[in-house]
């Protein structure tokens, strides 16, 4: 990859404005909205091992399971439910 290619560097940006945004929303939630540490860790890997996670999405649902584990509230929407 031609890491001078604009094409490229604004894709990068873009994913680093995305990654920020995804955290910036997490740091947003309340204490009681949010899920503990441990309990995301654990659904992000479960999310990581699904073979409908893609790119950091889930294809049932379309969030950014990242954001979608850090909400106490929120379920996998797999069926099976995965966490
Ligand atoms: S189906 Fe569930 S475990 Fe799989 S990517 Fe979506 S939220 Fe994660």
């Amino acid at each position: 990859m031609d890491s001078n290619c604009r094409t490229c560097m604004f894709s990068k940006i873009e994913k680093e404005q995305l990654q920020k945004n995804i955290e910036e929303y997490i740091d947003c939630l309340s204490p009681e909205e949010r899920t503990g540490e441990r309990l995301y860790k654990e659904r992000l890997e479960l999310c990581l091992e699904c073979s409908n996670f893609f790119n950091g999405l889930c294809r049932i649902c379309g969030c950014f399971v990242s954001a979608r584990a850090a909400k106490i509230r929120s379920y996998c929407p797999g069926i099976p439910k995965r966490w």
